[in-house]
């Protein structure tokens, strides 16, 4: 077995029957993902000493005869999740050096589960952004073209996962953070429903829309990932206590009887041809698996963008208050504590952050509070809705997963053409519902000599986890659309 290309399951499987140890896969994968790395950027920091121990600990469990869902399995982890004692930046100027004091719940189940860190990767800043460019630490590139981006926010976990420098990571999906960067870089990206995966040591961005998911390279790995760090945690208040269903065992080989919502407002005209041809046959594709494709509409999905760049920017205002100087991280100190906190704050967050914080203080104000968060508190409320009256006749709705595939660095240099790109992503966040992103073809993109991935979201009701990882599973088997491209030389050689 190459540790290096095996999925998950099969690395599991294999060290569980001790064919392999645990051991022998970290001394592998650490000289590989060093040498890989020099050209993907995806990590900030790595951490063979500690993936060296874990190694050793899951050997000894399996000889005192334990069984783990992930033994041995290689695992990167986004640098907005805290890790006991290993740099957690958020890839921010303003927590460059901060060490984390514990282990955030989703990150300790993986490890407990058996899985191996092998580091922590890149992000946009404290998860703000859709291509990775707004690191302050770091650039990311994508595994299929070196000129292109990986997505955002969660660049370096899609980045690892597609360029074969991990076999699972950890993302964290606020407006589309795993699904985009999936998408654009040929893997499996699976945000749960809010609530599902605990965020008690994700660094928070905007809590009402934060969740963890999983990415890799298969569907069925991404269940594992996912049933492994899922589950009620009294550590997180929003976290859900209801009985966790398991996902791995339970994947569908076909979609029969199954109806598949397609938007009306979603038209596929909006897009590139050859992009908007890869959906359309997309759609066929699952209508041909035994799905009954219908159309559903989502008037209020157009309000999407502007009521998550209210509620977004609003809490994330809130949620970097108390990056201040006093406590955590960056300080630079003034005359007195009001010019210390201006400095720090001034230093230490990038052009994006600065703008939400802005948007968001503003939004929050008195005087405007009515008019722009209460409102768009109500607009969310009524994309909820639509989602459920949508839910009436379908039983998970099929769109594009970005508005585009991988774009060159530095292309968007306007906010709002950045904003664009999670049009379909963000009306879904808003709503709760899990939904992930699947390899579903390429395109060539505009000034492109490759093709580039093209990534399917699929989204269901509240809680409906094992069904959608199930349609998804059918859908790959039938497809098997990753294994049509491969990442650049410098990244398989
Ligand atoms: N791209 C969106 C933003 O910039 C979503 C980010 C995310 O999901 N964390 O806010």
């Amino acid at each position: 077995m190459d540790p290096v290309r095996a999925s998950a399951r099969d690395i599991a499987r294999a060290v569980n029957a001790r064919e392999i140890s645990a051991v022998e896969i970290a001394e592998t994968m650490i000289p590989h993902v060093a040498s890989v790395d020099e050209h993907l950027g995806a990590y900030l920091t790595l951490t063979p000493d500690l993936m060296r121990e874990h190694a050793r600990r899951v050997d000894a469990r399996i000889a005192a005869g334990e069984s783990l869902p992930l033994a041995g399995v290689p695992a990167a982890i986004k640098d907005n999740m805290c890790l006991l004692g290993t740099r957690t930046t958020c890839a921010s100027k303003i927590l460059e050096h901060w060490i984390a004091p514990y282990t955030g719940t989703a990150v300790a189940r993986l490890l407990d589960a058996g899985a191996l860190p092998i580091g922590k990767t890149n992000m946009d800043e404290f998860a703000m952004g859709s291509s990775g460019e707004n690191s302050a630490l770091g650039k990311t590139k994508n595994p299929y073209d070196l000129d292109r981006v990986p997505g955002g926010s969660s660049a370096g976990s899609a980045s690892a996962v597609g360029g074969f420098a991990a076999t699972i990571s950890t993302g964290s999906d606020t407006g589309g953070s795993i699904r985009e960067p999936a998408a654009f870089c040929n893997v499996v990206g699976f945000k749960p429903t809010y609530g599902r995966v605990s965020r008690y040591g994700l660094i928070a961005f905007a809590s009402s829309l934060d969740q963890i998911g999983p990415f890799a390279r298969s569907v069925e790995d991404a269940a594992m990932t996912y049933d492994a760090m899922g589950g009620h945690d009294p550590m997180d208040a929003t976290s859900v206590d209801m009985p966790f269903e398991t996902t791995a065992g339970h994947l569908r080989e076909d979609l029969r009887g199954v109806r598949v919502g397609i938007v009306k407002e979603f038209a596929t005209s909006d897009l590139a041809p050859d992009v908007a041809a890869a959906y359309e046959k997309a759609y066929a594709d699952l209508a041909a698996l035994g799905a009954e494709l219908v159309e559903v509409e989502l008037p209020t999905a157009k309000y999407g963008l502007s009521t998550y760049y209210l509620i977004a920017p609003a809490e994330c205002s809130s949620n970097l208050a108390r990056f201040d100087g006093v406590r955590y991280g960056l300080r630079v100190d003034g005359a007195d504590v009001g010019e210390m906190y201006e400095k720090t704050r001034a230093a230490g967050f990038g052009p994006e952050v600065k703008r939400r914080i802005l948007i968001g203080t503003y939004a929050l104000s008195s005087g405007y509070y009515d008019a722009y968060y209460v409102k768009a508190q109500k607009a969310r409320t009524r994309i909820a809705d639509d989602f459920r009256r949508a839910f009436a006749k379908c039983d998970v709705i099929a769109s594009p997963a970005a508005s585009s595939p991988a774009f060159a660095f530095n292309a968007k240099s306007d906010p709002y053409s950045m904003y664009l790109m999670d049009y379909y992503t963000i009306p879904v966040s808003l709503a709760g519902l899990p939904s992930l992103s699947i390899p579903c073809g390429s395109a060539l993109p505009e000034g492109g000599s490759r093709p580039m991935p093209l990534g399917l979201q699929l989204a269901s009701p509240l809680f409906s986890e094992r069904a959608l990882l199930g349609y998804a599973h059918a859908y790959e088997r039938a497809t098997q659309h990753a294994a049509k491209l491969a990442p650049v030389q410098v990244v398989t050689s």
